[in-house]
C-alpha cells in the first residue's frame, strides 16, 4: 500500500481546502506532511462548478450564524477559528478577486464558478498535495497504523470530505455507507434548498409564472418561516429562493409526517384594506365589463383568474359591488393557501450528516485519533447566498488544520492531545 501521514477523501470544496490547511499548518512549523487528495471525478471540485448557476456564490459579507442549522456551538467554533469574514481574503491569496453582486453575496470577478475551482485546485498542487482522480473510495478502514482506502492507499490521519447526493449527477456519493462503517453516529440526510409539491387543489394554470411574493410557511398552528423574494410557479408547486429557504424548515417537519401550509401573498407592498379599495374603484368604474382583464396592472393574468376562482367569481361577470365578495377576492391574492405535500428534486444541500455530538469542535471525531469529518458530510446546512461553500470552505480548513496540527505535534513527541484542548 502506498503510505501517506494523511488522506483526504473528495476533493471538493471542504477536501481541497483541507488539503490546502494541512500543508500550510506543516509549512508554517518549516515540517513536511504527505497528503493525497483523492476524487472519483475526473475533474475534482465539479460541484463547485454547478454553484450560483455556473456564477459560484462563494461567500457573503453577511455573516450572520442565524443563517445556519446545525449545533451552533460547533458552527461557532469553526467560524471562530477561520471567519467568514476572511473567506474573501483568503481567495484573493489565492487569486481569486470578488464582487460583489449588491446584496453582500459574493462572486468570482470572471462570474465563473471554473475560476474558484480552478484556484483551490491549482493551490493544492503548488503546495505539494498529490492528487489522484477519477478514483472511487469505496472502502474504508480503520488499521493498525491509521486508516486504509480500498487496501491500496494507507495513511496516519483520514479527512472525510465526501459532501452529498443533493444536486444533479451526484446521487452516487457513499458519504453516509462511510459514516456508518466508520462507526460515526450521523443525523438522516433530508433534501433542502428546494422546491415545494402542492396540494391537488394546487392550480397547474401558474407554470411558468414568476412573481414576488410574501410567502409564510405554517405547520402545527405556528409560522415556521416567513419572506419575500420572487416565487417560480411550475408544474407541481412552487420553488425559488423563498420556497429554498423554507425548505431547510420544511424538509424536517414532513418527514415527521406532519401537516404544513404554504401562504402566499401575491401582493406584499401593498394592504389588505387598500388593495379591497382599488378593487372597489375598478367595480365602480367598470361596472358593465367583465372582470377577466380589470386587475391585470397590478399582478400578472395567471394569478388574478386564479383568485378569481377561488373567490367563486366567473371571469366573463362584472366585478361584484359588495364590500364582502370584494374583501374575499382580496383575500385570495394576499392569503392563497395550499397543503405542502412534498419537496421537489433537485435539492442544492442535504440535511442530515455526521452527528455534531460525534465530532470535537476541531471536527476530530470523537475518541477516535487522527479521523475527521468536514463539510456537507457534517450536518451543519446554510441557507441560500454562499452559506454552505463557506461551511465547506471553513470547515476544510478547520479538519486540515486540526489533522496537520495532531500529527505534527505526536511527530514532535508533544504530549499535546489536540482533542482534549477543545
Ligand atoms: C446546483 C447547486 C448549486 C449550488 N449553489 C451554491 C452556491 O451558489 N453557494 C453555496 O454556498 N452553495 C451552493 N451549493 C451547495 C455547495 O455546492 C455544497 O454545499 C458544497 O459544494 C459542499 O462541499 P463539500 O466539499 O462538502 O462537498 P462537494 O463539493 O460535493 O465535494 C465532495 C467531493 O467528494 C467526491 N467524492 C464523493 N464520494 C467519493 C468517493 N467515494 N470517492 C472519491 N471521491 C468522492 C465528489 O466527487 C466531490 O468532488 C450548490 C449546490 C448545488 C447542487
Amino acid at each position: 500500500m502506498k503510505q501517506y501521514d494523511l488522506i483526504v477523501v473528495g476533493a471538493g470544496a471542504s477536501g481541497l481546502c483541507a488539503a490546502i490547511e494541512a500543508k500550510k499548518e506543516a509549512r508554517r512549523r518549516k515540517k513536511k506532511l504527505s497528503i493525497l487528495l483523492i476524487d472519483k471525478e475526473k475533474y475534482p471540485a465539479k460541484k463547485i462548478l454547478v454553484t450560483g448557476n455556473g456564477k459560484c456564490n462563494f461567500a457573503n459579507r453577511n455573516d450572520s450564524l442565524s443563517f445556519y442549522y446545525g449545533d451552533k456551538a460547533l458552527i461557532q467554533a469553526v467560524f471562530s477559528r477561520y471567519p467568514i469574514s476572511q473567506v474573501p481574503s483568503f481567495f484573493l491569496s489565492i487569486g481569486v478577486p470578488a464582487m460583489d453582486d449588491g446584496s453582500g453575496r459574493l462572486y468570482p470577478l470572471s462570474r465563473k464558478a471554473s475560476g474558484v475551482a480552478d484556484a483551490l485546485i491549482t493551490e493544492a498542487k503548488v503546495l505539494g498535495v498529490d492528487c489522484v482522480t477519477e478514483y472511487t473510495a469505496r472502502d474504508l478502514r480503520k488499521t493498525a497504523e491509521g486508516y486504509s482506502v480500498n487496501d491500496e492507499y494507507c495513511s496516519r490521519a483520514l479527512i472525510l470530505a465526501t459532501g452529498s447526493r443533493a444536486g444533479e449527477g451526484f446521487s452516487d456519493c457513499r458519504t453516509f455507507s462511510f459514516l456508518q462503517e466508520l462507526n460515526i453516529a450521523c443525523q438522516p440526510e433530508i433534501p433542502a434548498l428546494c422546491g415545494f409539491a402542492l396540494g391537488s387543489d394546487y392550480t397547474r394554470g401558474l407554470k411558468g409564472l414568476r412573481q414576488i411574493c410574501e410567502i409564510r410557511l405554517m405547520g402545527g398552528g405556528r409560522q415556521l418561516h416567513r419572506e419575500i423574494g420572487e416565487v417560480q410557479f411550475n408544474e407541481k408547486g412552487v420553488s425559488g429562493i423563498p420556497v429554498m429557504q423554507a425548505s431547510l424548515v420544511a424538509g424536517p417537519v414532513l418527514q415527521k409526517k406532519q401537516e404544513l401550509f404554504l401562504s402566499l401573498d401575491f401582493l406584499p407592498e401593498i394592504p389588505l384594506t387598500d388593495l379591497v379599495a382599488a378593487l372597489e374603484k375598478q367595480a365602480r368604474r367598470c361596472s358593465a365589463m367583465p372582470c377577466e382583464r380589470l386587475f391585470t396592472a397590478f399582478l400578472p393574468k395567471p394569478l388574478w383568474l386564479y383568485a378569481l376562482k377561488a373567490g367563486g367569481w366567473s371571469a366573463a361577470k362584472p366585478l361584484p359591488m359588495e364590500h364582502s365578495a370584494l374583501q374575499k377576492l382580496a383575500k385570495h391574492m394576499k392569503f392563497a393557501r395550499w397543503a405542502v405535500t412534498g419537496l421537489t428534486s433537485p435539492a442544492q444541500v442535504m440535511r442530515g450528516g455526521a452527528d455534531a455530538r460525534a465530532l470535537y469542535h476541531n471536527l476530530q471525531v470523537k475518541n477516535r485519533e487522527n479521523l475527521y469529518v468536514c463539510g456537507e458530510a457534517v450536518d451543519v446546512t446554510g441557507a441560500c447566498g454562499g452559506y454552505n461553500l463557506m461551511w465547506a470552505f471553513c470547515s476544510g480548513r478547520t479538519a486540515g488544520g486540526a489533522a496537520a496540527a495532531q500529527l505534527l505535534d505526536k511527530q514532535a513527541g508533544s504530549s499535546n492531545n489536540y482533542a482534549e484542548n477543545q
